[in-house]
């Protein structure tokens, strides 16, 4: 990364982390994905149950290989095997485990997160359920505020995980939300009319938590979207 831009950047995770902390989560600092990796496997304890969210971030370091080994008890949720019943089940189970990893859609430098979900099953376990929340994120997914955050999200995560997923959404198709028009004053809220495969179901906000249970790991990469 060119010099300035890097110092800019770690202005701009600093700036994250404390506010982070201030919020009750603890922030932590891995400089690549394998350095996230490694910081992750200190903060697992085998026999733990885990479960996780849909997550290109957690794949891209590794995460899924780590938690896969025997000595955890994942709820494996891309398990090709399992039925729709089955799938269902093991998504249920993943909102109780000991521990829920996911990545966050965005996170701001006011110390929140901000996530929507179709299904709403990530959602819940952001919210309650699992005794520790970690949450992976490259540093890409810093905005300064939630309103920049409902914009990331309806003009970059949406849209790339509608064509990552195979929606029929108005996103998949032009990039952004049908409602990021020039008024975004509507971004907040579900599409109609065309777009019924939408993912921006449910949204949450992840704002001053109870302190010891959720960790937030920024990595100095770009990862995920
Ligand atoms: S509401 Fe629909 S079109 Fe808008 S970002 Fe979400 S999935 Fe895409």
């Amino acid at each position: 990364m060119e010099a300035n831009l890097e110092k800019i950047i770690h202005m701009r995770i600093k700036r994250t982390m404390e506010n982070l902390e201030k919020n009750g989560m603890k922030a932590l600092y891995a400089p690549d994905k394998e350095s996230a990796l490694a910081l992750l496997k200190t903060m697992l304890v085998p026999g733990q149950t885990i479960g996780v969210g849909g997550s290109v971030t957690l794949s891209q370091i590794g995460a899924l290989e780590l938690i896969r080994d025997p000595k955890y008890h994942f709820f494996d949720r891309y398990d090709q095997s399992l039925s729709e019943q089955e799938l269902d089940e093991v998504k249920k189970k993943a909102i109780t485990a000991d521990v829920f990893l996911a990545s966050t859609n965005a996170l701001t430098e006011t110390g929140m997160l901000y996530n929507i979900d179709g299904t709403g099953n990530r959602l819940c376990a952001f919210v309650y359920g699992p005794g520790k929340l970690i949450i992976v994120a490259g540093y890409n997914k810093i905005v300064p505020t939630i309103e920049d955050a409902i914009v990331r999200v309806k003009t970059i995560c949406a849209p790339a995980n509608a064509v990552r997923l195979g929606l029929d959404t108005y996103c998949a198709k032009h990039g952004h939300c049908i409602n990021a028009g020039p008024d975004r004053n509507n971004l907040m809220f579900p599409a109609t009319g065309t777009c019924d495969s939408r993912m921006c179901n449910n949204a949450v906000i992840t704002g001053r938590q109870r302190p010891g249970r959720t960790t937030v790991i920024i990595v100095g990469e770009v990862l995920g979207y």
